[in-house]
């Protein structure tokens, strides 16, 4: 197994991330173990494209039963109402 590509990162890799535009390594893809592979994928242009998680599956912030999510889903959707016409 491939080694962690977050610079001085001993942990093996647990996923791969292929980076497409407007991220600035677009068109190259790294292995990141599953922290890093969380830290990765909150920029832009990033996917997940070969997850190895083993039991201890991180919360994507993706996810919609992510309860920081819900809560901000619900905060900024009262809010939108009253600006879109
Ligand atoms: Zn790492």
């Amino acid at each position: 197994m491939r080694p962690c590509s977050w610079h001085d990162c001993p942990l093996p890799a647990a996923a791969t991330v292929a980076f497409e535009l407007p991220n600035l390594l677009a068109g190259s893809r790294r292995d990141y173990c599953a922290a890093h592979t969380v830290q990765v994928c909150l920029a832009r242009g990033t996917v997940v494209v070969a997850a190895r998680f083993g039991p201890h599956q991180p919360a994507l912030p993706s996810l919609p039963d992510a309860p920081a999510g819900r809560r901000a889903g619900r905060a900024s959707r009262t809010r939108r109402k009253g600006v879109v016409p």
